[in-house]
């Protein structure tokens, strides 16, 4: 890494890198480039995997799967290379956190925050790997004893998105090998980097070969054949609700796999009069611009009790104004770069649709431009009304629109209009309010007076349109198993042929 003081620079080459199948490296036939989005340089080539490179990873997986050189282990002795992989990680933190920085435009700082985050998840996973059990029925009479065994599903197909390419991967990863099944991991082609990072990482922790494989390619071509892979018997899929949706066709058409998928959101912050006003719009201009916008889980719909809806639209505004937007490189800025070209433009043509709606633009609404990359403002429309596009579908930028409520009645339809259920924010001082808007509202995440706080001892996932099945902690790592009754008959069975 180059480095100018306190100021990282891009490679000055980009850094190659093959792809994991049965414990070894392999080269691709083709390759993919990828330009850092905040300074348009190459920073890593990857391969482009062919459906014979998929097909080699899965029945490298099956076979680690079922000679049972991983869930035959004890818990204990999973969860000590668990814990070797986050010691690991801690050496390895400032390089990955690089990695991660230069194929999303993350700022480098969060990058490193979200990199401890991960080495958290992987001690956890080692504790819930020696946790992790069934039950028992001691109640079906004296002749009769019941077990509930927890067994590992089998060969798990993980597909991740690019906005936390290494934080959604460790949030899945450690609970999926804590369970003892067996992966193929195929992580967004312009962020793979940091997956082929943890490869090594993994190895070096004494993972056993062929449990953890990863190819590298398009989602359309190696992801989708993926999900329709008949020898795959779960896919854990985190992404666009349109991509979730062809899963679900894809294992109903190839072997009813199991699925676990976190989709989209388009999360409300219910700010309530009594809140703390100034804590509340730190929150609120947080929650928007946080990774630029682009979290599934980021506050993007601020319902705002009208008695203080001007006072706090322009506190946050002005806080907005505030934010160091820049080179992801530097370690002031707070937000970083849009992560593709695509995704730029969409978030673009969305505040050119919220000005044509009649919204009012109240804080950024513009690319900014920094000689190099690609950057937007964090974006505050007021006066937004319920059936407006920019109100409804999930923009994946930092594009905040405010709405106001008279009542807790209003306040709560306001945030389950919407066919999302991933997370929700209330701000009050208030108890009955406050639980009264959690029991309310459809999410599968909460926070009080708070917002994207958690650790991965906590279970995340979606209601409604935003998922199947929970990821992380003990809940995490249940979603990998299934559960097998066994009846045990004691003492002498009772004829049934007289
Ligand atoms: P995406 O759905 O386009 O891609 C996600 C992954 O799926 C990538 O690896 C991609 O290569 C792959 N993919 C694309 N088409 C596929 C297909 N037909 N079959 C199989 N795989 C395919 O999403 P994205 O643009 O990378 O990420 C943004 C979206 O992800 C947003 O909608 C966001 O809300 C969602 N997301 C959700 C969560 C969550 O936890 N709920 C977390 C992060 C992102």
């Amino acid at each position: 890494m180059d480095q100018v003081k306190n100021y990282l620079l891009p490679p000055k080459a980009p850094r190659e890198y093959g792809f994991f199948v049965d414990g070894r490296w392999h080269e691709g036939r083709d390759q993919f480039e990828r330009l850092s989005p905040g300074h348009g340089v190459p920073v890593t080539r990857t391969a482009k995997c062919t459906p014979e490179d998929l097909n080699a990873a899965v029945v490298s997986a099956r076979r680690a799967f079922e000679d049972r050189r991983w869930s035959g282990l004890s818990g204990a002795a999973r969860g000590a290379v668990l814990l070797r992989v986050a010691e690991i990680l801690r050496q390895r933190r400032d390089e990955i956190a690089y990695f991660e920085t230069l194929e999303n435009g993350k700022p480098i700082a969060q990058a490193r925050g979200e990199i401890d985050h991960c080495i958290a998840c992987f001690e956890v996973g080692a504790g819930a790997a020696r946790l992790l059990h069934g039950d028992s029925y001691n109640s079906l009479g004296d002749g009769l004893f019941g077990m509930v065994l927890r067994e590992p599903i089998g060969v798990v197909g993980l597909i991740t998105p690019w906005n936390f390419p290494f934080l959604i991967l460790c949030e899945r990863v450690p609970f999926i090998l804590a369970s003892g099944c067996t992966m193929v991991v195929k992580p967004s082609e312009v962020t793979s980097a940091t997956t082929l990072i943890l490869a090594e990482v993994l190895a070096e922790a004494g993972l056993p070969d062929g449990v953890y494989n990863v190819i590298t390619g398009s989602g359309r071509t190696i992801g989708q054949a993926l999900t329709e892979h008949p020898d795959v018997d779960m896919l854990s899929f985190t992404g666009s609700t349109a991509v979730g949706r062809s899963c679900v066709h894809a294992a109903a058409d190839s072997n009813f796999k199991k699925l676990g998928l976190e989709l989209g959101g388009k999360n409300p912050i219910i700010v309530f009069a009594d809140s703390d006003l100034e804590d509340a719009a730190d929150g609120a201009a947080f929650g928007i611009s946080f990774n630029t916008g682009q979290c599934c889980v980021s506050s993007s719909r601020l319902i705002v009790e009208r008695s203080v809806a001007a006072e706090f639209e322009k506190l946050l505004a002005e806080k907005m104004a505030r934010i160091r937007v820049g080179d992801p490189l530097d370690e002031a800025t707070q937000v970083g770069a849009i992560t593709t070209d695509q995704q730029n433009t969409t978030i673009l043509d969305y505040i050119a649709k919220g000005k044509a709606e009649g919204a009012q633009l109240v804080a950024g609404g513009q690319a900014i431009d920094l000689g190099k990359g690609q950057y937007i403002a964090p974006t505050l429309f007021t006066g937004v009304s319920p059936d407006m596009a920019i109100a409804r579908d999930e923009i994946f930028g930092p594009v905040l629109c405010s709405m106001s409520f008279d009542t807790i009645e209003q306040a709560i339809e306001l945030a389950n209009d919407t066919v999302y259920g991933l997370a929700a924010s209330v701000w009050t001082k208030n108890i009955d309010k406050a639980l009264t808007v959690t029991r309310r509202v459809r999410a599968g995440r909460f926070w009080v007076n708070t917002i994207m706080a958690g650790g991965p001892e906590m279970p995340l996932g979606g209601f409604k349109q935003s998922g199947w099945g929970r990821e992380a902690g003990t809940y995490g790592v249940e979603e990998y198993t299934q559960v097998k009754s066994v009846h045990v008959e004691i003492g002498k069975r009772s004829h049934w042929i007289a």
